[in-house]
């Protein structure tokens, strides 16, 4: 997608915090972490939202909540506890119209972050 920032990042013609690269998923740094830990999980298929994702994306969804999980674990805030969050449309607060989960942790987050 020509306009699309998560796109240019996977293309690297924007340069983010990498922490992590499959065939199907880049991880990187929040550029306004709202945590301690705060990740993006973007998927490299260009789908708008959770609202876009088909039947033939359902392993890549499997794959990308496996890895919140392990990526949990290595950032150190497996144990007491982090937030997965994906936002869809203008009402559930999506900035960027390419499907991404946050993984939050590190600090009490209480109920309304991310
Ligand atoms: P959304 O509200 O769409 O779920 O969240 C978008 C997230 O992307 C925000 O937390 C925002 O800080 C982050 N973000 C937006 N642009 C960039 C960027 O260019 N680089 C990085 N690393 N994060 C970004
Ligand atoms: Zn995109």
């Amino acid at each position: 997608m020509a306009d699309c920032i998560f796109c240019k990042i996977i293309d690297k013609e924007i340069p983010s915090e990498v922490v992590f690269e499959d065939d199907q998923v880049l991880v990187i740094k929040d550029i306004n972490p709202l945590a301690p830990v705060h990740l993006l999980l973007i998927t490299k298929k260009h789908i708008a939202s959770l609202e876009e994702v088909l039947p033939v994306d359902e392993g890549l969804m499997g794959h990308i909540l496996m890895l919140a999980q392990k990526l949990a674990r290595e950032f150190g805030v497996a144990e007491l506890g982090y937030r997965v969050v994906t936002n869809i449309g203008e009402e559930g607060g999506q900035a960027v119209q390419h499907l991404h989960f946050h993984v939050l942790g590190g600090k009490p987050l209480g109920v309304n972050i991310a």
